[in-house]
């Protein structure tokens, strides 16, 4: 990026709320039924019908706004979004406009190097969805008005970011809010969070804000992320050959990893707003606020601190394991089994998400339950099995849902701890490679491991580690006596 510019970034994200029902009547918001069949005639706008207002969309938005340091407005109001499409039926979109429930509040980021910046989040309302137009079923395009109603909330931010990296992080932790909160399932590839993202330019040192563009259609974070550095670098090039910016909507093609416009912006009074006659204010008493609030689960900084304090975990480990509040979940869950926290850290942060990343799973679909991990945690410290087969048991636990107690006794796994025993395999391996031997006695002691490596694969790994490291070394230093 040219060095002489510096970018200006604001997000307006669309969320779809969790609820069982509609925004404004009591149609399922369920996913995946044949269309057109989840529609009464208030989501198909029908006259004389009248829109009833869902509680818990409210109560949604307010935990949103309260998560992000909003003002909650006691009064907020809906209106009228007037415009035509044939996935609207109604020809308006009910919305809010001058009074929305949630103002003036921030989400902070942290970056790479530990940096923190405020953003500030100018408002979040409550609206409606519109249905969804089918381009690619025949010639002709068909509508499907199942998603008429469908709750949304629209956090919009303040035009605070500056680097597309900032955007990124801002959309990561909007999700991980949300998803703590358990408001929105946060997946942007299905569509249940939107960003669109809108880009300026100005010289470094400029106060005024450049000619923005709102750039849509990105479907994951990276593509957020890669169509907002694209556009910078569009406008950069377009002002260096002393061209305008001219403010439109551009669509983010992610095969193509390009931008082309849609349609120049529609000015706001296009939309003819006005306040909707068929609904009543919200009214958020100072009652229902403090319900709402006492309903607010723990958020994920606060998580990360409280696993940093109370499980004495590295800022890295707590950050990773509060990620997601499922991966969090899942975690303390296997500490109902072992109270050893760095070990039950290491495991899920090495093995678990490993297994994660490779099958493309979530955590709430792991094979292995956080029982069952802990039992094998358990196993490990209590000298029953040492932590190289535990690492075998692991994925045989993977594949069969087994038990570990159950695999260590069908594969007779349990760890060696008979002094005799292990002495005598000892024995053995030394009086059969006494040139290594000899070379251990000459000061490499590096040849320690291959006795090590022989022991073990002699033991099928079952040996103790301790014992052998310590039987070893004493028999070693016998030898040097008898030398
Ligand atoms: P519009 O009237 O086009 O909807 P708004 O002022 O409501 O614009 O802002 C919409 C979003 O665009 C907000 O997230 C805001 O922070 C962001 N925004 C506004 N002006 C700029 C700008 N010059 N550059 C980048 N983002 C901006
Ligand atoms: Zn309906
Ligand atoms: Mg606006």
């Amino acid at each position: 990026m040219n060095p002489k510019y510096e970018a200006v970034i604001g997000l307006e994200v669309h969320a779809q709320l969790l609820t069982d029902t509609k925004i404004f009547c009591g149609c399922s918001t369920k996913f995946g039924v044949p269309p057109n069949t989840n529609v009464c005639p208030v989501c198909l706008g029908h006259p004389g019908v009248l829109p009833v207002m869902n509680k818990k969309v409210v109560e949604f938005t307010v935990l949103m706004g309260l998560a992000t340091n909003c003002v909650i407005n006691e009064r907020s109001i809906f209106a009228r979004k007037n415009y035509f499409y044939p996935d609207l039926p109604k020809g308006y979109q009910i919305s809010q406009y001058e009074k929305p429930i949630c103002e003036h509040g921030n989400i902070s980021i942290e970056s790479k190097d530990g940096s923190k910046k405020n953003i500030g989040i100018t408002r979040i309302h409550m609206e409606e969805d519109a249905g969804k137009s089918i381009h690619d079923q025949g010639d002709s395009t068909l509508i499907d008005v199942n998603r008429c109603g469908t709750p949304l909330m629209e956090i919009v931010s303040e035009p605070d970011m500056r680097t597309a990296e900032e955007a990124y992080l801002y959309l990561t932790k909007l999700k991980q809010i949300v998803t703590y909160l358990g408001i929105c399932d946060g997946n942007m590839e299905e569509g249940s969070l939107r960003c669109d993202a809108n880009v300026s330019i100005r010289l470094k040192g400029e106060e005024i804000l450049g000619t923005k563009t709102e750039v849509k259609n990105m479907n994951s974070f990276r593509n957020v992320e890669k169509a907002i550095d694209y556009e910078i670098e569009r406008q950069i090039d377009i002002l260096e050959d002393g061209g305008k910016i001219i403010q439109q909507t551009l669509l983010w093609d992610a095969d193509l990893n390009e931008i082309k416009p849609m349609r120049s912006k529609e000015e706001a009074h296009d939309y003819r707003y006005f306040p909707d006659p068929d609904l009543m204010p919200v009214v958020v008493d100072a009652k229902w606020k403090s319900e709402i609030a006492s309903s607010m689960p723990e958020l994920p900084e606060r998580r990360r601190d409280r696993f940093i304090s109370k499980y004495s975990l590295p800022k890295y480990d707590a950050e990773i394991l509060t990620s997601s509040r499922e991966l969090a979940d899942y975690y303390e869950k296997v500490l109902k089994v072992t109270s050893d926290y760095k070990s039950a850290s290491n495991w899920v942060m090495t093995e678990v998400l490993k297994v994660m990343n490779d099958e493309k799973i979530s955590i709430k679909e792991f094979p292995v339950t956080p029982g069952k991990l802990g039992n094998l945690i358990k196993l490990i410290n209590e000298n029953v099995i040492n932590g190289k087969i535990a690492k075998d048991i692991f994925p045989e636990m993977l594949k069969t849902k087994k038990d570990p107690q159950e695999i260590i006794k069908e594969k007779n796994l349990v760890q060696i701890t008979d002094i005799k025993e292990i002495e005598s395999v000892i024995d053995r391996i030394l009086s059969s490679n006494q040139s290594q031997v000899k070379e251990y006695l000459d000061g490499k002691e590096k040849v320690i491991g291959f006795f090590i490596g022989q022991i073990m694969k002699e033991t099928k790994g079952k040996a103790n580690p301790q014992i052998v490291n310590e039987l070893l070394k004493t028999k070693l230093f016998h030898a040097h006596e008898h030398d």
